[in-house]
């Protein structure tokens, strides 16, 4: 871009354009490209982008698509409240509004991989916050529909996911706990904030081999992180790592602000669940 546009104010002079004026041009461009690469944000993120990816391999983050669109496609950048851009790659969590948080890339990363993703099915995720998982989703199913409780972070998501081009992403603004039963079943579900008990309503929106993947809360305060696989032969539980996220609270928020009942109905208590595998 730089050198078409120094060609044209190069070719704005009368005389024909001599050998040492076009050695002068390259020159003048090289040294503009050069100067657009060494903005030192962008610099300074992409020398995070390199660190991270070793990070996440090193963690067993092995699956390449999810790889290649947490590094290559998705731009977490766009995703971060303003000052917390320059930290964009760091494995960290980060504040994005209305006292919610975005997970730590290690386990946007952890969570998707054990989804096993494919871009033949269906994702629903609980807690839409800014978008970032929801984007990330976007690359490796075919449509992702996302459920969040705080009508200012939806609207924010869905119109951040539309300038983006996320296409393939539907935000809906409404209680996580009661699921899209209209669009159900769904091959995987992911919630990103923790509930104290398995949502029944979930369980019933998932498909024959589908997966969901989700922190639980124990009564001791201690919240892991679990996957439960559909199969024809019941329900398959691991319990996989330690984790810390928000909590996923039943109903919307009230207009004086006060948070609803985190206690949900419609679930089923799981006071400490077996260990079947641990990675
Ligand atoms: N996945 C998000 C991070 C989510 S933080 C991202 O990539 O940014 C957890 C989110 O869950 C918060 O936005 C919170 O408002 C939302 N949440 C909590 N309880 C919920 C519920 N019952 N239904 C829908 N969303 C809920």
């Amino acid at each position: 871009m730089a050198a078409g546009w120094l060609r044209r104010l190069f070719a704005q002079g009368s005389r024909p354009e001599s050998q040492h004026d076009a050695a002068a041009r390259d020159e003048a461009a090289a040294a503009a490209v050069t100067l657009v690469s060494d903005d030192p944000l962008s610099s300074l993120l992409s020398h995070a982008k390199l660190t991270l990816g070793m990070q996440l391999r090193a963690k067993g983050i092995t699956n390449p698509k999810v790889l290649h669109a947490m590094l290559d496609e998705v731009p977490r950048e766009r995703f971060v409240i303003g000052s917390m851009v320059d930290r964009s790659y760091e494995d960290v969590t980060l504040p994005i509004g209305s006292g919610q948080t975005i997970s730590r890339p290690y386990i946007v990363a952890l969570m998707t991989q054990l989804l096993e993703p494919d871009s033949t099915k269906t994702v629903l995720e609980i807690g839409t916050g800014c978008g970032y998982q929801a984007a990330v989703l976007s690359k490796l199913f075919s449509h992702v529909y996302s459920i969040e409780r705080h009508s200012d972070l939806a609207e924010t998501a869905e119109e951040r996911l539309r300038q983006l081009d996320y296409t393939n992403v539907s935000v809906h603004f409404g209680d996580g706990f009661l699921g899209l039963p209209d669009l159900a079943p769904f091959d995987a579900i992911i919630l990103t904030a923790v509930p104290r008990t398995v949502p029944n309503a979930l369980l019933n929106q998932l498909a024959i081999g589908g997966r969901l993947v989700m922190p639980l809360e124990l009564e001791n305060g201690d919240q892991f992180l679990m996957r439960y696989t559909n199969s024809k032969a019941g329900l398959f539980e691991e319990r996989l790592l330690q984790v810390r996220f928000v909590p996923m609270i039943q109903g919307l928020p009230s207009r004086n602000g006060a948070q609803a009942t985190e206690i949900s109905h419609d679930s089923t208590p799981i006071e400490s669940p077996k260990v079947d595998s641990i990675i």
